[in-house]
């Protein structure tokens, strides 16, 4: 699996014409390698790998990735480490680095202490590879799809008028965790009342009213991927309004989930949602975009988004997110993750999505 992705990235760089890359993006480095630390860079070339990290991951580093990289520990700065191992290693002149993931501090050493190589910008390059999620993958991500609704079954009867957001959150994230959740892959969003208008409000201490809109969005990591979900419900009954705005959401999701496939690009799959919360007089209620990948990382390529041109390509995983907020009053966010293919859409994220009544 991880010679196939290697190949994959090796096909890139020949055809920009450079001798190795240069990984200092941790997802991209665990989707290289398989190693799940937090610091490390990985060199890939034609010929070898290596992975440079520090003492604390020599164990981790070798039982993950010995049997892919040549594992390097360094004393003192991973640098150091580079910059021997090119030294060492012949016919490398050209190396590409990751601009979206290095410092400017560390961009100086590549011109100063890696003056002696040519160092070329790439972005997104890893990236694209992983939009394509493989077997593997994509059997992670169901599993962390059905964590999270196995958390939200669990969650929605406990939950009280009086209780604070923060406290709804713990019983979320306390599932989540006993389900077998190993972090929860962006900040738990716990919004109620008028809050649920913010499209990324933190969990607060406002206590929840009978009558408020109950936002959840949320996600659980297994084996390192990602789901992330979003369900409206209402504290005890809802009202006309509430009714009327979450059907319109309900709606442009199942619109989008009938009809996103890959091969649109991602403009169009926005499109869909759109249209439907146009229908309802709430086009300019949805001030974000349809979706997003999912995969080692929350928020990852590719976009279904108004601006994005790109094609979607079969086998990537995203998110189907329309939502409409009507500031001081409320907003609503039913949020999926699908699996793309030329057939259709498929569906991860297997629990209700009509608009409950907690009691
Ligand atoms: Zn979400
Ligand atoms: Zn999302």
């Amino acid at each position: 699996m991880f010679e196939v992705r290697a190949q994959a990235l090796l096909e890139c760089l020949r055809q920009d014409a450079v001798d190795g890359l240069l990984v200092t993006s941790m997802p991209n480095v665990r989707y290289l390698t398989g190693f799940s630390g937090t610091h490390a860079m990985l060199l890939v070339t034609g010929t070898e790998r290596w992975l440079f990290t520090d003492f604390r991951y020599a164990e981790q580093a070798a039982a993950e990735s010995g049997a892919v990289a040549k594992i390097v520990i360094e004393a003192s700065s991973l640098w150091r480490g580079l910059w021997e191992t090119l030294r060492a290693a012949r016919g490398l002149h050209t190396i590409g680095f990751e601009s979206a993931h290095l410092t400017h501090r560390d961009f100086e050493r590549l011109l100063k202490d890696g003056s002696a190589w040519t160092w070329r910008p790439f972005v997104d390059v890893v990236e694209r590879l992983r939009e394509r999620k493989d077997p593997g993958e994509l059997e992670l991500i169901k599993e962390a799809a059905r964590v999270a609704g196995a958390a939200l079954d669990r969650t929605m009867p406990a939950v009280r008028a009086g209780m604070t957001e923060l406290e709804v959150a713990g019983v979320l994230e306390h599932a989540l965790r006993d389900h077998g959740s190993e972090e929860t892959p962006f900040p738990t969003i716990v919004a109620s009342g008028p809050r649920t208008a913010l499209p990324h409000a933190r969990a607060g201490s406002r206590a929840i009213a009978r009558g408020d809109f109950l936002l959840l969005d949320f996600g659980a990591t297994v084996g390192g991927y990602c789901s992330d979900v979003t369900r409206t419900m209402v504290v005890g009954k809802a009202d006309g309004r509430q009714r009327e705005v979450h059907d319109a959401v309900l709606a442009a999701n199942e619109a989008a989930r009938a009809h996103v496939r890959s091969g649109m690009t991602g403009k169009d799959a926005d499109a869909i949602a759109r249209a439907v919360l146009e229908q309802h007089g709430l086009g300019d209620a949805f001030g974000h975009g349809l979706g997003h990948g999912i995969g080692l990382e929350v928020h990852e390529g590719p976009r279904l988004s108004r601006i994005a041109d790109v094609v979607l390509p079969e086998g990537a995983v995203v998110t189907i997110e329309p939502g409409a907020y009507v500031s001081g009053w409320g907003g609503v966010r039913i949020e999926d993750n699908v699996r793309l293919g030329a057939g259709g859409a498929e569906l991860l994220t297997e629990f209700p999505r009509h608009l409950i009544e907690l009691s």
